[in-house]
């Protein structure tokens, strides 16, 4: 099986990037016969970002959460979508040529995310054929994603199946989305989808201060302290849930019914929870980031040896339109 998946460079990696995406791809790469491909989405990134300083940190802490949560280089393919940037990019023409336009017109992350943000460019609108092309260059069969992503996948299977009848033939696997339903999507602090480009994230690699800083900003209503709270409703109950122990969660449900438990005791609960959770990630997080030319090293290794498979899946294109 080939598990795939990728994370923008567009910011820093948050908790919904790593329990929607980082942390179920590596329990995948994990068993036996498995192989990993996991990118860094740095094309993807240009749809939201155009200063090269800021790719270049943001590619550097993606990377680092990779290896931080446990990414072993020697038994996944680890790199930049733009050092591979010729062979992505040439896939996604052959794709946008048969993808109808009112399919992406349609999709929910272009209409969300156009909505809301101040550039809304035509890499925007193309965004899930770049992501397309970044699957099946590489014959993926299985991508681990968040719930946000499952309407890429859909468009995703229906250009390799059209490219597979104009060819006659299987050139495309035809992949499927692995989505945790534990995790679905994860909100973020203003209660929206947790994410980058929106800026309502918990970047859990943070020093404690500010991450404690950051964790006091979640939005909640204004029940008062002694009044009892409706735990399901909480952003901070929410996210609790999704990193303490059953028992912990239980207590805390019971503390929000009961009342006399404000949301300031819930947000400590949930930062010690945080830090729990991810200490030792944290720690290793440090050491990567104080240690740049080990990140570039591991990525250079696995552009190296990507960059044959994608040779061959873009060679079996082009053959189809005899160029
Ligand atoms: P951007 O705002 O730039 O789109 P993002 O935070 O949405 O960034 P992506 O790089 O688009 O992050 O997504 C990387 C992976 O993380 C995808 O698999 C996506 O499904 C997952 N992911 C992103 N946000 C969440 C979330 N809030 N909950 C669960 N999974 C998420
Ligand atoms: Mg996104």
């Amino acid at each position: 099986m080939r598990i795939l998946t990728g994370i923008q460079s567009s910011g820093r990696p948050h908790l919904g990037n790593i329990l929607g995406a980082i942390l179920p791809a590596l329990e995948l790469s994990k068993k036996s016969g498995n192989e990993s491909f996991l990118f860094i989405a740095d094309l993807h990134t240009l749809t939201s970002l155009k200063d090269g300083a800021s790719i270049r940190a943001n590619t550097l802490s993606i990377a680092a959460a990779w290896l931080a949560c446990g990414l072993d280089t020697q038994h996944t393919y680890f790199y930049r979508q733009s050092k591979l940037a010729p062979y992505h990019t040439e896939l996604l023409w052959y794709l946008s040529c048969v993808t109808p336009f009112p399919m992406l017109a349609n999709a929910h992350s272009f209409k969300d995310k156009s909505n809301k943000l101040a550039d809304v460019n035509a890499g925007l609108f193309t965004y899930p054929v770049l992501q397309a092309a970044d699957i099946l260059l590489y014959d993926a069969n299985l991508i681990p994603v968040g719930k946000d992503q499952r309407q890429h996948i859909e468009m995703t299977r229906d250009m390799a199946g059209v490219i597979n009848r104009i060819a006659q033939k299987d050139i495309f696997v035809i992949p499927e989305a692995e989505i945790s339903e534990h995790v679905m999507t994860i909100p973020g602090i203003d209660g929206q989808k947790m994410s980058k480009s929106l800026n309502n994230y918990i970047d859990v690699f943070l020093p404690e201060k500010d991450l404690l800083k950051q964790i006091k900003k979640i939005v909640t209503d204004t029940t008062p302290l002694e009044d009892p709270k409706i735990p399901d409703e909480d952003i901070t109950f929410k996210l609790y849930q999704l990193i303490a122990s059953p028992e912990d969660v239980a207590q805390m449900r019971v503390n929000y019914l009961q009342g006399g438990y404000g949301y300031g005791h819930a947000k400590q609960a949930l930062f010690e929870a945080i830090l729990l959770y991810f200490k030792d990630a944290r720690e290793k997080f440090k050491f990567y980031m104080n240690n740049e030319n080990e990140i570039i090293k591991k990525l250079e290794e696995g552009e190296a040896r990507v960059k044959p498979i994608a040779e061959a899946t873009i060679q079996r294109v082009r053959e189809i339109f005899q160029f």
